[in-house]
């Protein structure tokens, strides 16, 4: 059973006079546990499809459905509730608080989202501080790390309330090389050793091909899917 599913999905922004069509009669399906990517230029509607499969949007025609669940048809506080129970976001401009530490950014999900008591709470945000090598800076804030730290939190911080599945828009866009490739290795292997669901957006080609699975968006609509199996899979 996939877990994500879209049928025939189509997103317009209307604009008073002109109607953008963002997204046009996307199908696809992607299974549970892998790592996928999509693909496109500035424009092509990337944004606008994650934000529907993430449940903060709905499309203008067609189904998305996630774990067999019609979330498009989910009222706001429906898919509010959905999305704090299930999915994870990170995003290109990393969104921490920066009048919180590394170590609250994590926690804030767990008391404003999940309402986790404070024994477990403490051990999730440990382990995953450590799983993204950030533990020993934890009492930093936000304006005293790095880009790349930063995006390494909000991985942490978007896996510590276990999500059956990740959601990261151009999650490398703000990073160099280096950075970039380090949190999208990390993201890999999160995907592998957790089997969560990672989605995310990229309009970098070498980031891309860490994917399991691309698809290309063009003018809102999909032009290729493509199986990539990088030489150390396993
Ligand atoms: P990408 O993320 O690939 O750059 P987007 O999904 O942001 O693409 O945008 C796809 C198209 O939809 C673009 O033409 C963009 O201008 C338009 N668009 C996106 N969001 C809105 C919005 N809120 N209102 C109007 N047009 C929008
Ligand atoms: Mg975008």
């Amino acid at each position: 059973m996939a877990l994500i599913k879209l049928e025939h999905v189509s997103k317009s922004y209307d604009l008073g006079e002109t109607r953008v069509d963002a997204l046009k009669d996307i199908t696809l399906e992607i299974e549970k546990q892998h790592f996928v990517s999509f693909v496109g230029p500035s424009g092509s509607g990337k944004t606008t499809l994650l934000n529907l499969i993430g449940c903060l949007d709905k499309p203008s025609a067609g189904m998305v459905y996630l774990n067999s669940i019609r979330v498009s048809d989910l009222a706001t506080r429906e898919a509010a509730r959905f999305r704090g129970e299930h999915l994870g976001f990170i995003f290109q401009n990393f969104n921490l608080l920066p009048v919180l530490t590394v170590y609250e950014n994590v926690e804030y999900p767990l008391i404003m989202v999940q309402d986790v008591a404070s024994n477990e709470r403490r051990e999730r945000i440990m382990h995953y501080l450590e799983a993204v090598s950030m533990l020993d800076q934890k009492d930093k804030y936000p304006g005293q790390i790095s880009g790349g730290q930063k995006q390494r939190v909000a991985v942490a911080r978007a896996l510590v309330t276990n999500p059956k599945l990740v959601l990261a828009d151009e999650p490398t866009a703000n990073l160099d090389h280096a950075s970039a490739f380090k949190v999208i290795s990390l993201m890999r292997q999160m995907q592998r050793d957790l089997k969560t669901t990672f989605v995310f957006s990229t309009h970098d080609p070498k980031i891309m091909k860490e994917a399991e699975l691309v698809f290309t968006l063009e003018d809102g609509q999909i032009t290729s899917k493509e199986s990539i199996s990088p030489p150390n899979s396993n």
